[in-house]
This record gives C-alpha cells, sequence and structure tokens, in this order.
C-alpha cells in the first residue's frame, strides 16, 4: 500500500527515534506516517544479513541508555525485544602478555586491578561511586526535554508559560547538583573536563587507566586529552537497559531488533511505516509545515512534521532557506560535525585466541568489550596521526563478540566481531575513503593479529565502513556517528542550536525528533518519546 495523502503527523526517518516518536504520537490517537530512505528500519542501530546466515549489526552495537520507561510504554517486551546482558564487561590484552577482565560481578574488578596495582584496586570502588552519583543526578536530565536559555537567540521568542517551565528545569538541574554536594568540582571535571589527567590522579596503573580512556573517545574526535572528553566515562555507569546499573548488553537478534519490536508497537497503534521512501523535501506553507514531497514526486500533506535527521539534512538540504531566520541559517552552519570513527565487521570461524589469555572455543573474556589500546600514549598518538588527516598507525580496536551470547544470528559455531575504530578522519590529508579503507581494515586486523594471532585466518567475510560510508548509508553528516558532535557547546540547551532545544524549529508544526536534538547520539530513544510530548503539547 502506498502512503496516503494526508496524515496528522509525518515522521521522516525511521531510526529507533523516528518510530519512538512515532509510536508516541499514534497512542495519543494521531494518524501517523514514518517514512524511511533505506530498505531497513533502525537507522544507525540496525542489522542486516551482510552475508547467508549472519546478522550483522553493522553500525551501533551494544545497548545500555535506552528509556525503561519507553520500554514500558510501547510494551517493547512483549513485542520481542530481549536484551542479553554481557559479563565480564571488558577484557584489555597487553603487549607483555597480562591482561585485565572487568565487569560487575563484585570481586572481579579488586582481584584484577590487584595483578597491576593494590592502590589502584583500592582506588577502583570509589571511582565507580563517584561516576554513578553523577550519573544518578544526571540521568533525569536525559529523559526530558532540554530547557532554553532565557535570551531571544537564533530567532527564538520564548513566551512567558515556558520560560516559568524552563526555569522549573533548571531548578531541578541546581538541585540535582546541589545533592552532589562536595563531589561538584570533581563532578564539573567529569561533565566539562579531559579524561586523561583524570584518570592519571585517580590511578597509576597504565593498563586500566588505558583501559577506562578508551571509552572516553568513542564516537568522537578528540584526544583523551581534550576538555569535554570526561563525560563519555559515564556511560559506563548509565542506562539500565542491560539489567543493572552500568550493565551495557547485546540486543538478541541484532540491534535491529529493537527496531523490529518498535515497529511492532507502531503497527498495533496504527502507524504506517513505508520504506525505501525517501524525503526529498519538507513543504511549507505560510510559514507553516505543511507536508512533504518524496523522491518519486509524490506530495504527502501533514500539518505537522517531524524529522529525526540531522541538522544539515532537515534544514540545509530539505528545507528552502527562505523560511529559516538568517541567524538560525548561520547556527545550523556552525555545527561540528567532525569525526573519526570507522566500523570493521567480520564473519570469524572461531573466537579470538587471545596469547595474553588462551583459549579454545567461547570464553568469559569474549563476552565483553576487547580493548586494543594498551597505554594512554598509545591513544595519544592514535589521536596525533588524525589531527594530521591520516588514519592511525597504531589504531584503537573496540571489538565486541555478540554471538557468545545470541546464536541466533550466525551459523552454527561461527561468529561476529563488531570492531569499532578509532581514529578514521573524515577529512582525509592524502586520498579519499573509497581507495584507503580496505588497507585501513587490514591494517586494524594485522594490529588485531598481535593479540590474537589466528584471526587473520579465521576471517570467512569482512565489511569496512569508512566515515565516508557511514555518511552515505545512515545520513550521518561527515560521518559523525551522534548526529553532531557532543561536546559541551552542543548538549543540552545548545542541542542542536541555542533557542532550540526543545524540539521545535523557527517552521512552526516542524520539529526535530532525532539524535541532533537533547540528549542526543545513542540508542536511548529519549528525543523521540521527548519530541512527541513536545508536538502533542503544541496541538
Ligand atoms: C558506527 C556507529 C556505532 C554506534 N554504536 C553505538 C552503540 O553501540 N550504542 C549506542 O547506544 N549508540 C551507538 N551509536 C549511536 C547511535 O546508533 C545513534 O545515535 C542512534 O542510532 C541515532 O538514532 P536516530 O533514530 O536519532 O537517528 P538515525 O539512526 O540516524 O536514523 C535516521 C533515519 O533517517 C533515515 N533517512 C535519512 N535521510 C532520509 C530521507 N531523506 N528520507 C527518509 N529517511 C531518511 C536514515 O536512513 C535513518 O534510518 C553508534 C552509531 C554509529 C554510526
Amino acid at each position: 500500500m502506498p502512503p496516503r495523502a494526508s496524515y496528522d503527523v509525518i515522521i521522516i526517518g525511521g531510526g529507533h527515534n523516528g518510530l519512538v516518536a512515532a509510536a508516541y504520537l499514534a497512542k495519543a490517537g494521531r494518524r501517523v506516517c514514518v517514512l524511511e530512505r533505506r530498505h531497513v528500519l533502525g537507522g544507525a542501530s540496525t542489522t542486516e544479513e551482510l552475508w547467508p546466515g549472519y546478522k550483522v549489526s553493522t553500525a551501533a552495537y551494544v545497548i545500555s541508555l535506552f528509556q525503561p520507561q519507553i520500554t514500558r510504554d510501547l510494551k517493547l517486551n512483549a513485542y520481542g525485544l530481549k536484551v542479553l546482558p554481557r559479563s565480564p564487561s571488558s577484557f584489555t590484552p597487553f603487549p607483555d602478555g597480562r591482561s585485565l577482565l572487568m565487569g560487575p560481578e563484585p570481586g572481579l574488578n579488586q582481584r584484577e586491578i590487584a595483578k597491576f596495582s593494590t592502590r589502584d584496586a583500592e582506588a577502583y570502588p570509589r571511582y565507580e561511586k563517584l561516576l554513578e552519583r553523577v550519573a544518578k543526578a544526571i540521568e533525569p536530565v536525559l529523559a526530558k526535554t532540554a530547557p532554553d536559555l532565557p535570551i531571544e537567540v537564533n530567532g527564538r521568542k520564548i513566551g512567558l508559560g515556558k520560560k516559568v517551565r524552563d526555569a522549573g528545569k533548571l531548578w531541578e538541574m541546581y538541585r540535582a547538583m546541589s545533592a552532589l554536594g562536595n563531589d561538584v568540582p570533581e563532578a564539573i571535571e567529569v561533565l566539562a573536563g579531559a579524561a586523561r589527567p583524570l584518570l592519571e590522579r585517580w590511578f597509576e596503573s597504565e593498563g586500566l587507566k588505558a583501559t577506562l580512556a578508551t571509552d572516553a573517545v568513542i564516537g568522537s574526535f578528540s584526544s583523551i586529552g581534550a576538555p569535554g572528553s570526561a563525560y563519555v566515562l559515564l556511560h559506563h555507569v548509565m542506562g539500565e537497559a542491560g539489567g543493572a546499573r552500568g550493565v551495557w548488553g547485546y540486543v538478541q537478534g541484532g540491534m535491529g531488533g529493537l527496531a523490529t519490536a518498535l515497529e511492532k508497537s507502531c503497527t498495533d497503534l496504527g502507524v504506517e511505516i513505508f520504506r525505501e521512501t525517501e524525503v526529498r523535501q519538507i513543504l511549507v506553507k505560510d510559514g507553516k509545515a505543511a507536508g512533504v514531497l518524496l523522491a518519486g514526486g509524490k506530495q504527502i500533506d501533514a500539518r505537522i512534521v517531524a524529522s529525526s535527521l540531522d541538522p544539515h539534512w532537515t534544514f540545509e538540504r530539505l528545507l528552502e532557506p527562505q523560511w529559516l531566520p538568517e541567524e538560525f541559517r548561520a547556527a545550523v552552519a556552525r555545527i561540528d560535525y567532525s569525526s573519526a570513527s570507522a566500523k570493521v565487521n567480520l564473519a570469524l570461524s572461531e573466537p579470538p585466541n587471545f596469547t595474553a589469555l588462551p583459549s579454545t572455543g567461547v570464553a568469559p573474556h569474549h563476552h565483553g568489550t576487547m580493548h586494543i589500546g594498551p597505554t594512554l600514549d598509545y591513544l595519544e598518538r592514535a589521536f596525533d596521526d588524525a589531527k594530521y588527516g591520516r588514519p592511525s598507525e597504531e589504531p584503537i580496536l573496540e571489538l565486541t563478540m555478540p554471538t557468545c551470547v545470541d546464536q541466533t544470528i550466525a551459523p552454527e559455531g561461527k561468529h561476529i566481531i563488531s570492531i569499532f575504530v578509532q581514529y578514521a578522519p573524515y577529512k582525509l590529508a592524502e586520498g579519499n575513503w573509497d581507495e584507503r579503507k580496505e588497507a585501513f581494515g587490514d591494517r586494524c586486523i594485522e594490529v588485531l593479529s598481535r593479540y590474537a594471532p589466528n584471526v587473520p585466518g579465521a576471517v570467512l567475510h569482512r565489511q569496512v565502513l569508512s566515515p565516508l560510508d557511514l555518511e552515505r548509508t545512515y545520513g550521518l553528516t561527515g560521518g559523525n556517528i551522534f548526529q553532531g558532535a557532543m561536546t559541551l557547546h552542543q548538549l543540552y540547551s545548545l542541542r542542536p542550536v541555542a533557542g532550540w532545544a526543545d524540539h521545535r524549529t523557527p517552521v512552526a508544526g516542524l520539529y526535530v525528533c532525532g539524535a541532533a536534538s537533547h540528549p542526543g547520539g545513542g540508542v536511548m530513544g529519549s528525543c523521540g518519546k521527548n519530541a512527541a510530548e513536545e508536538i502533542l503539547r503544541d496541538h
């Protein structure tokens, strides 16, 4: 069935946020359609059968931040969503033959860290408790629409009612921070400071610091010494989708299992979902959203349009500039999309056999993220290459092997390894990514083989996704995995741009509902849920 001529609401993009927004709107009685350009749903959180029998989560690979409230509201467990927790959660092999295994099991971290430093083993629980306290303070903020600044900026005029509501939210934020008491200075450092100096003060063992610091640069084009990098350390203790605080999990059937459950929930609520249906233009009449024009030329009318695309696509590609105030356009043009992430997906005939912890078959250390990045200086040097436009000669690799807990995604006895790689700068000093990506993939395998020599001989299939591929395939401008960098000046009230943090835009009836809005990238669902709430407040 083709799309109808009109709906109450059109959602552009069938990523998880678009689907969440659609479900909440339909639940409130609106006639909603979702238009997705690709043949699969899920956006950057998707699963595709790349090779017969191998269901690969091509981009996002682990879940934790997804809001439990959404799972309950949309009955996602009943629709088949199942999160498989990972324990242990992290493994780092070192060149000297030692290794560090960490996870939620009480006592494991103590024993493992003590192999390197008893002082660190004592300090680690205090460090985790600090992060947990900060995470608990800011988690409620992630679940709600961000307040706007009480100033007129980028063409936004804010009425008294909203000013009062926003003041209430700022007050809640103030109270959450006050509750941190003596931890406030350290909390500020975690939220705005750099990972390296923070970790250097807490710990002495190089291996522990490097393991923790790897998380700090995931998806960002910054070094572990850059302000703002410490924030991502919090992800280690955030979210509960894995079954307990900070336990990241695999979605059974692959990350696309979330989109599949969302699709079923949406369909039962009456949402109409169309794949391979690309939006070419957002239509505006008298300054108000009027619908969309599809790539095939068909027009669909709606008074409400919500885009889950990034601001470059929503405001610079799909909308005619005349509908946006100049200062807003200038702010959108300044958004930072810099990125340096790549993905290498492998089908393996056997699990990696690490020299530092030899195994036959699947072992506990395969369950979590396997880190290749043994020292802080290694991580810094990886960034040094990237800042001059070169892919890291010694890249940082984060490996996950979901097949250790999920046998539904690969043929019996075979495995899928997902390698998230830093740094692969989108802008290369020489050549282009189409020419260079396979050589970079070779380099990643070569580096990995120093720790797990059996890997090159076990590779059955390989997919390398360069930042250019991330841009082309998922519509992520500049290959930025978060639809815009998650740096301090692009978070909270400043996301996507100052003055417009509440999902509204200068075009009445046009909203943003994807990761470009607060709370940003990651499989959380909050952007979609909060946007739906704001839409329902207006209409
Ligand atoms: C390589 C990679 C690894 C990641 N790893 C993780 C992870 O492990 N855990 C985690 O929590 N997060 C991870 N992330 C981030 C997370 O996946 C994203 O932030 C999140 O999926 C964004 O969801 P969204 O629905 O807002 O947008 P998207 O997923 O970007 O969805 C937007 C949708 O719009 C569609 N679209 C684009 N243009 C059009 C058009 N013109 N017409 C119609 N449809 C269109 C796209 O095809 C896409 O389906 C990762 C991201 C990447 C890229």
